[in-house]
């Protein structure tokens, strides 16, 4: 028999739907990842903003060993003190007034669109189903994520998309006013779209929204799958634009690197979903919220979310001086970088090459550094960027 290596059984295997960096990671410890041979990586993309405490943090590994050596798993139809305690704490902490679980961005925003289809259909009956959202969006994968997602390339192959989805451009309150009718139940949108490349949406033009939205019984939906949780240097990003969404989606950063998801609404729509409008198999699962309380524990310290937005100052202000960096698009510590010449990809390559594991949006390089960085890896991290930036002149 043939010995395959990892990345050979990868190809053999695994469908193509990624194009992978040429790296096989095998463990890590806070900012610090090491591959297969045992080489080094600073890792500031943290799995797309998943390991927001970074890698095998002691205490949250700690919190999901001892869940899973408790309870594993049990089925939604019993009360799970992880899930409860987890829940509680989101509400208290944002106002909003309840949740619903499942395991993934794309499902979080799945739930939010059912939730605000069922109020207006319990509301207004029957055709009051529309949802705007913003071009350049991304909402998920799955048939009705895509169709919510405003971008042309993600609408392919896998007709019939699901229906009643309009786009308008963002920022701009005429195009939103003027897309609305009798039929619009909802407006979705990212308030920093992260794949359309770090657009941070303005705040005048966010609260308007709300206001318009508000005003005229349209239920704004804000997904947060990626500036959640601390990210943006607050617990949510829309705190930072001092609104209150009706609906919030969240997953990335929440489990620590365990799969979450789940749907936050606000007090009109508490009783909206009743047994048997939605449901999930793995959803509220205590081993992920066991991991969750924790992150959540731990970003809601004194002091955690200030260190956050100190250290994206910190980043901002070094990486805007790089050759070859045009501007720096950036809210905390999700960080966006223009560049002046060359293809964002190929950067992100050599930098993965060169020790720095970070990402891209669209024809930006993007940091999504774990919220714990030390001052120490972002130096080293911003060392390998200005070697790689000076190497591609
Ligand atoms: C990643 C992401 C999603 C999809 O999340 P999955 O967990 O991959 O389904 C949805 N919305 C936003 C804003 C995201 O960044």
């Amino acid at each position: 028999m043939i010995l395959l290596n990892t990345k050979e059984k990868d190809l053999k295997y695994i469908m193509h739907t990624y194009g992978r960096y040429d790296v096989a990671l095998k463990s890590g410890k806070g900012a610090v990842a090491y591959d297969e041979n045992g080489k080094k990586y600073i890792d500031v993309s943290s799995g797309i903003g998943v390991n927001s405490l970074g890698y095998c943090n002691d205490g949250w590994v700690e919190a999901v060993t001892k869940q899973a050596g408790t309870i594993q798993h049990m089925s939604n139809y019993f009360y799970s003190e992880q899930a409860s305690n987890l829940a509680e704490k989101l509400c208290t902490l944002t106002g909003m007034s309840k949740v619903c679980f499942g395991n993934s961005g794309a499902e979080a925003n799945e739930c939010a669109i059912k939730i605000a289809r069922k109020y207006s259909f319990d509301k207004y009956g029957e055709g009051r189903n529309g949802i705007i959202t913003l071009k350049n969006s991304f909402h998920g994968r799955t048939v009705t994520t895509l169709s919510a997602t405003g971008q042309d390339v993600f609408h392919n192959y896998f007709f019939p998309f699901t229906e009643g989805f309009s786009y308008v451009e963002a920022g701009d309150m005429n195009a939103l006013k003027n897309a609305v009718n009798k039929n619009t139940c909802a407006v979705m949108l990212e308030l920093i779209q992260g794949e359309g490349g770090v657009n941070i949406l303005d705040k005048d033009y966010v609260q308007s929204l709300v206001k318009f939205c508000n005003e005229n019984d349209i239920l704004v939906i804000v997904d947060e799958v990626q500036t959640g949780v601390g990210r943006t240097g607050k617990l949510f990003a829309f705190e930072n634009y001092e609104i209150l969404p009706d609906l919030v989606t969240v997953a990335k950063g929440l489990g620590g690197g365990l799969p979450i998801g789940l749907c936050m609404c606000a007090d009109k729509l508490r009783d909206v979903m009743s047994p048997s409008t939605h449901g999930t198999t793995f959803g509220a699962n205590p081993v992920v919220c066991a991991g969750a309380n924790y992150v959540l524990d731990t970003i809601t310290a004194d002091g955690f979310l200030d260190e956050v937005n100190k250290k994206g100052a910190y980043i901002e202000e070094k990486v805007s001086k790089l050759e070859n960096v045009k501007n720096v698009r950036r809210m905390g510590l999700m960080i966006g970088i223009e560049l002046e010449s060359g293809n964002a990809h190929d950067i992100a390559v050599k930098c993965v090459e060169n020790g720095l594991l970070i990402i891209t949006a669209k024809d930006l390089l993007r940091m999504l550094p774990p919220l714990v960085i030390t001052y120490e890896e972002i130096d080293e991290a911003l060392n390998i960027l200005e070697n790689t930036l000076k190497e591609n002149d």
